[in-house]
């Protein structure tokens, strides 16, 4: 299941915080899923849980009849839940006041959520009928594709209320309210009640945060071991340069044995010299000696070429 719809599971069987809160899911879905369709209302979603709900709380709430269809085997998911009788849809219209006005003005009726645990039931209807997740392994992307733009912006300015900070765009005709910030995501879905979603949200973005450390370490690491290498190879070349013109006889003992040591084991890092040496110099000796070998290559040169 993907996560979107693990979210819709979780928040068709949330708890109510009251007994307004009911209506208040209901008249969430009822508005933003866009149900009044001429003299029909009709609930359409891909989610079982979603149409369920909905299915539900109608009957509880009107007593209307239903009827639900649901999705031929092998294709993808989608129900449908309509109420076809003139006078239950009346009495839903009526009841929610769902007419053409409130509609085209935005206009969110309070009365129907009056409490904050039911403007949160408000908030799981309106997900529940046109809300949806992008996968997070992916990316961080809730959005809410609202019936219109005065019910986008109403819903952008709600979710505001409650400091749930979204954006509203268009795409291809549909306004969408959406926000992209792992914080408001966790925030959103904490507050309509999906706190477990919340919860394996919250693990996912520590296991890709680790991931993205464990990469940087790597990095550095091999960014260190670079270094090292090119610096070894340019002493290598430097003793290369004393050998074959003064050769190591001029040079006192302790360059002598660092440069041989050096030649012999062109790949290793300081302290692996310092062992190999059997520890009779430490690693700021054997740094020290290398430098000294590195300025008398470089004087070498100097005084060849003038
Ligand atoms: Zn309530």
């Amino acid at each position: 299941m993907s996560f979107s719809a693990d979210v819709k599971k979780e928040l068709a069987a949330a708890k109510n915080g009251c007994s307004f809160c009911l209506g208040a899911t209901l008249y969430g879905m009822l508005l933003y899923g866009k149900c009044v369709q001429g003299n029909k209302i009709l609930f359409s979603t891909e989610s079982d849980d979603a149409a369920e709900l909905f299915a539900t709380r109608v009957i509880e709430m009107t007593g209307a009849i239903l009827t639900i269809h649901e999705p031929e085997s092998g294709k993808r998911p989608f129900y449908m839940v309509t109420v076809e009788d003139s006078r239950d849809v009346s009495r839903l219209i009526d009841q929610f006041e769902l007419h053409d006005i409130a509609w085209d003005k935005g206009t969110l009726n309070r009365r129907f959520f009056p409490n904050p645990c039911c403007m949160e039931a408000f908030l799981r209807g309106v997900y529940l009928a046109c809300g949806s997740m992008s996968d997070p392994q992916k990316e961080y992307h809730l959005e809410f594709r609202a019936p219109n733009e005065a019910l986008a912006q109403a819903l952008c300015a709600l979710l505001l209320e409650n400091n749930l900070h979204f954006k509203v765009t268009s795409r291809a005709g549909q306004m969408i309210v959406y926000a992209k910030e792992s914080a408001q995501i966790e925030d959103t879905l904490t507050r309509i009640g999906a706190v477990h979603s919340t919860m394996s949200l919250m693990n996912l973005k520590i296991e890709k945060e680790m991931r993205n450390q464990v990469n940087r370490v790597t990095n550095c690491e091999t960014a260190n071991i670079e270094k090292t290498v090119n610096a070894a190879f340019a002493q290598v070349q430097k003793i290369k340069y004393i050998k074959d013109t003064v050769g190591f006889d001029s040079l006192p003992i302790p360059l002598q044995e660092a440069a041989l040591l050096r030649l012999a084991n062109p790949d290793a890092t300081l302290s692996e010299l310092c062992c190999l040496s059997g520890r009779t110099v430490s690693r700021s000796g054997m740094n020290h000696r290398l430098s000294r070998l590195s300025k008398i290559a470089d004087e070498l040169r100097e005084s060849f070429e003038e």
